[in-house]
């Protein structure tokens, strides 16, 4: 697929509209959240209040991938919408990204009770569901969010404090593309250490995407007049 139509001359991407997304995207996507939106395959289907399938532009070339849903993320059927998700908003808008831009899912589509790790038997369970939104997505850059979608993804062991930063090339749904780990944005929330290093991070994210960052608009009031030379003010 094609990469560049979906780009504006700044390097910014679009945001999805009705006529800017092919429709076969949207269509795969849609049928496929619709299918998955009855799964049973694992124990999280009895207490979860709804699948949370994804959310974002079915054909975003920058994908995140989270750990599983938590409560608010089960109440309103979308992921990353609670403080979390307020942080990988604001580091999304720092490279100049938007919510809408990008792709955003987890290894697990059904909260785990209180909030508890995900077990190897639900994710394994799961993992076809991931693999098939990527392969429907075909996104350029995954970028993990914690230790359990990077391991799932890369398929080794290593934890997020040894890989965050290093991209990798991999095949993911059928393609290649560039894998990259970084902390859960949930754990940057209370460790400023971490957070400085996931915003270092993150700030990488434009370069794997093969573009230049975009600098922030100038803000109206920071923008000098031109100062009329003093005989025009009427002032003597
Ligand atoms: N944490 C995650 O990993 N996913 C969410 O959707 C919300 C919080």
């Amino acid at each position: 697929m094609a990469g560049a139509d979906r780009r504006r001359p700044g390097g910014v991407v679009d945001s999805p509209s009705v006529s800017a997304v092919p429709v076969e995207h949207v269509d795969g996507l849609q049928a496929y959240a619709a299918e998955v939106a009855g799964c049973t395959r694992c124990r999280l289907a009895q207490g979860r209040t709804q699948v949370v399938f994804g959310a974002g532009n079915p054909r975003a070339e920058l994908m995140f991938v989270g750990e599983a849903p938590g409560f608010h993320e089960d109440k309103q059927g979308l992921p990353f919408v609670g403080q979390a998700g307020k942080l990988l908003e604001k580091l999304l808008n720092g490279i100049g990204l938007q919510r809408d831009d990008v792709y955003i899912a987890n290894a697990l589509k059904c909260r785990p009770p209180g909030n508890r790790d995900p077990q190897p038997d639900e994710i394994e369970a799961c993992e076809s569901h991931l693999f098939r939104q990527i392969e429907l997505i075909e996104p350029t850059v995954v970028a993990t969010l914690g230790n359990f979608a990077t391991k799932l993804l890369s398929g080794r062991p290593l934890g997020i404090t040894r890989v965050h930063g290093q991209e990798q090339e991999t095949t993911l749904g059928g393609r290649s593309v560039v894998l990259y780990p970084l902390y859960h944005p949930a754990a940057a929330l209370y460790t400023p250490a971490m957070l400085k290093v996931l915003e270092s991070d993150f700030a990488r994210i434009p370069e794997l995407l093969g573009r230049a960052l975009v600098p922030p608009e100038p803000e109206l009031a920071l923008v000098p007049e031109p100062v009329p030379p003093a005989e025009q003010l009427g002032l003597f």
